[in-house]
């Protein structure tokens, strides 16, 4: 914070002082033409110095990125101040030097300007911008051929000096075109300019205009006056002085971007006037003599070729951006492969290709597994750097007249001519999972990756677009990546079926749950021991146009589309409320009655899960014990960090955990020590074999004991039988759900049939106050 106020504090500091010079040489300007020659050269000589003290000091006041360029200007400003010193000491009477040595200062001091100038301009780098180097080229020339005609040859023929004079004098409208190049290049490329640009440029301007003064008077043209004269001096000292201590000064050494950019009115004005002037001038003053028709042809002809190599540049320029649109339309910044929209082109060229000749088009359609996790964890430059590795291996491993497309995101393709009825198809895969068998080099560290890939192969004359075709590819890699990823599937049209058949089902869902014809059937869940109702086990129902659609099917669909999260909200509270009026309705029957509730893996994702279960339970008067969360061991290892998370705050919440369908995915008794659940239920597949099955009667009793060692209780699923029944009595399950005791039912129906059934009800659920006699109330 200090340190910028007081650099800001320094900068104001120094613009002051340049401002104030460079309004030092205006008032002495001013005072030119009123004083007599001797002080006229005491102000000259004093802002002289000024200045050539000022550019000297101000690179150790500004500091620059480059102090050269400004020690050569401050070693300039001497050096002309010699050499006007010495003309006028060694003038003879009719106002003209006597001798070389004014020129020969005066010329040191413009190579020195000159080198400065050439220093900024490549400091900047608009060198590199040709279209202002075109410019600057007919600017300059139109210049020379204008002090041709005006001041060169008038010089040459100026009587009265000697010829060596003549042809020094003639020289410096020459050297002035050379820098008149130089500055042209520096105004005419695109840069940000602050005042010490400016008042450099004024030096500049001045310093040309009192040489063209100078020359005018060598020639007899004209005798301007010692103002017109020596004053543009002055002024060209007092701006360099005040542009070199302007803390702006720092910019001109700075590199900038030079960008091509539209004609802006001023440069096509000083180019228009550069070209036609000298033209005018040809045509009104023809040539005299042959060296005169020389210099003006090499003249004209240097301006025209100038003018020619603009406009062919620019031309050119004009087909390269189009030929970079056209590829940046096709293909992927990333990668450098086609894009999709390219990828389809191609698709469709070789489809068409195919017609006849009995060859075959195959697409390979590629996803790179687990690619998410390697972006979210490693970030986005790590995911970067593989796909433009994945690109240059499949590249590297097809043939050259394959195409390989970056599909989009981590998907790939590759579109090849298959020879129907071969192995091809099968050849290319294992191709491209060679691409995949070496570990990936990253910055992060060597990955092992593994792809999912899917092919769909068309014959020419099948009429498949190339839309259908792509598609089907990912639908088989879709496929792959379902069956357990890393490997590959070949398109059936069952998997399209099973595809059109998953649309209609979310179209579907979208309708019930807006139609509300989505409901909830309640199965009971028994103690074993007692054989009396715990609770029930809420189950979604969903019904369109008087059809059911069963909940393995649309449950499925809601987790892909994310619609599980209204209706698993939905749900849930529909199941608490339900517990709520059953609770307070039975309250002396079923003191202890408990709702349980799937939870799928989005939901437990969900950060509105929390706050909607205190929510629900404290609006429908349930105790949290009240409430169980059946989650599926699989979501439980899938993300085991994120759900131990949300598990341990649904526990602080006093909510009952169960781990369903338990047996089908992991199985380890390691996590299930570690998550802070209550509760194992046993799938039903192993209850199935209970009775018949050797192996599934060892696999359930390990189970019920594992769980007693972690002091879990153990619900049965999908019991069906008395012999099943009795076995995990026996093996001392804690409680039991399935066909035996009762299928799921409508609200309503459940409470007749299980909490309050009448008394010659047949059910195997024992009533336990019955003998109370608050049920024949
Ligand atoms: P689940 O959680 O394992 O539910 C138990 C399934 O077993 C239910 O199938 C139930 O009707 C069935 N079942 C119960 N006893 C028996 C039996 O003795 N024999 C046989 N063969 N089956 C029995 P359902 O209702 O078709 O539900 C299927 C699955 O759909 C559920 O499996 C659960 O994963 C899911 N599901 C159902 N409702 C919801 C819900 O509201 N949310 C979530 N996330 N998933 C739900
Ligand atoms: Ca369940
Ligand atoms: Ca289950």
């Amino acid at each position: 914070m200090l340190v910028r106020a007081k650099n800001a504090d320094r900068d104001r500091r120094h613009a002051f002082a340049a401002w104030s010079v460079l309004s030092l040489s205006g008032l002495a300007l001013a005072a030119f033409g009123f004083v007599d020659p001797g002080t006229q050269g005491i102000l000259l000589g004093a802002i002289a110095l000024t200045s050539v003290g000022s550019v000297w000091l101000a690179p150790l006041l500004n500091c620059p990125s480059r102090a050269k360029p400004w020690r050569l200007m401050a070693l300039a400003g001497p050096l002309f101040l010699v050499g006007a010193i010495l003309r006028a000491a060694l003038a003879g009477a009719d106002g003209r030097p006597g001798s070389l040595w004014p020129d020969v200062f005066t010329l040191c001091g413009y190579i020195c300007l000159g080198t400065a100038l050439v220093m900024f301009l490549s400091a900047r780098r608009a060198g590199t911008d040709a279209g202002s180097r075109s410019d600057a080229i007919v600017v300059s020339t139109g210049a020379v051929l204008l002090a041709w005609s005006f001041l060169v040859l008038p010089a040459l023929r100026a009587d009265g000096a000697s010829m060596l004079l003549r042809v020094v004098a003639s020289g410096y409208p020459a050297i002035d075109a050379l820098l008149l190049f130089i500055v042209v290049q520096l105004v005419f490329t695109d840069v940000s300019r602050a005042p010490a640009f400016w008042l450099l440029l004024l030096a500049l301007s001045a310093i040309f205009v009192g040489d063209i003064g100078y020359a005018v008077d060598f020639a007899h043209i004209l005798h301007p006056s010692a103002l017109l004269r020596d004053g543009p001096f002055l002024l060209g000292y007092g701006a360099m002085g005040a542009a070199a201590l302007h803390p702006s000064m720092v910019l001109l050494t700075v590199p900038q971007h030079a960008r091509a950019r539209p004609l802006v009115r001023g440069r096509l004005a000083t180019v228009g006037v550069a070209v036609i002037a000298p033209v005018l001038v040809i045509l009104l003053s023809p040539p005299a003599g042959i060296r005169d028709r020389i210099v003006l042809a090499a003249c004209t002809s240097m301006l025209f070729g100038a003018v020619l190599r603009r406009s062919v540049r620019a031309v050119n320029q004009h087909v390269k951006s189009e030929a970079v649109l056209a590829i940046q339309a096709t293909h992927d910044a990333l990668t450098g492969l086609p894009n999709r929209a390219k990828l389809s082109e191609r698709t469709a060229a070789d489809l068409f290709s195919a017609r006849g000749s009995g060859h075959a088009v195959g697409v390979f359609f590629l996803d790179i597994d687990r690619f998410k996790v390697l972006n979210d964890s490693w970030g986005h430059g790590a995911g970067d750097e593989l796909l433009v590795a994945v690109g240059k291996r499949l590249r590297a491993v097809v043939r050259d007249s394959d195409c390989v497309a970056r599909a989009g995101g981590d998907e790939f393709a590759v579109v090849c001519r298959i020879q129907p009825g071969t192995d091809q198809p099968r050849a290319i895969a294992a191709r491209l999972f060679s691409a995949f068998a070496e570990p990936f080099v990253l910055s992060i560290g060597n990955m092992v990756l593994t792809p999912s890939l899917g092919i769909a192969v068309a014959n020419g004359d099948a009429g498949y677009t190339a839309e259908r075709l792509i598609r089907d590819a990912d639908i088989a890699m879709y496929r792959a990546k379902d069956a357990g990823r890393n490997r590959w599937t070949l398109f059936t049209t069952a998997m399209h079926e099973a595809v059109a058949e998953r649309l209609s089902t979310e179209q579907e869902l979208r309708r019930a749950m807006a139609e509300k014809t989505i409901s909830l059937h309640y199965q009971p869940i028994v103690d074993l021991g007692t054989e009396e109702l715990g609770g029930f086990e809420a189950l979604a129902r969903m019904e369109i146009d008087g059809r059911r659609v069963p909940p393995d099917v649309f449950i499925p669909v809601a987790e892909e589309t994310g619609l599980i999260l209204p209706l698993g909200r939905w749900v849930l509270s529909e199941a608490v409320r339900q517990l709520g009026v059953w609770r307070s309705q039975y309250v002396d029957l079923h003191p202890e009655l408990y709702m349980s509730v799937n939870v799928s893996a989005r939901q437990l994702r969900d950060p509105q899960l929390i706050p909607i279960v205190k929510a629900e339970l404290a609006a429908n008067g349930v105790p949290p014990w009240a409430l169980r969360l059946e989650i599926t061991e699989s979501v439980l290892m899938d993300d085991a960090e994120a759900a131990m998370l949300v598990l341990q705050q649904l526990r602080g919440i006093g909510v009952q955990l169960y781990v369903d369908d338990f047996g089908t995915g992991y199985s380890s008794l390691g996590y299930l020590k570690r998550f802070p659940v209550n509760t194992v239920k046993i799938d039903r597949s192993f209850v199935a074999g209970l009775g018949t099955d050797s192996d599934d009667q060892e696999i359930v009793r390990a189970v019920v004991a594992m769980a007693h060692a972690l002091h879990l209780t153990v619900v049965a699923e999908g019991v069906e039988t008395l012999v099943q029944r009795d076995s995990l009595r026996k093996m001392g399950c804690t409680s039991a759900q399935g066909w035996h005791y009762g299928k799921p039912l409508p609200a309503a129906e459940a409470a007749a049939a299980f909490i309050a059934p009448a008394a010659d009800s047949k059910s195997p659920i024992r009533i336990r106050q019955r003998a109370a006699g608050k049920l024949t109330a």
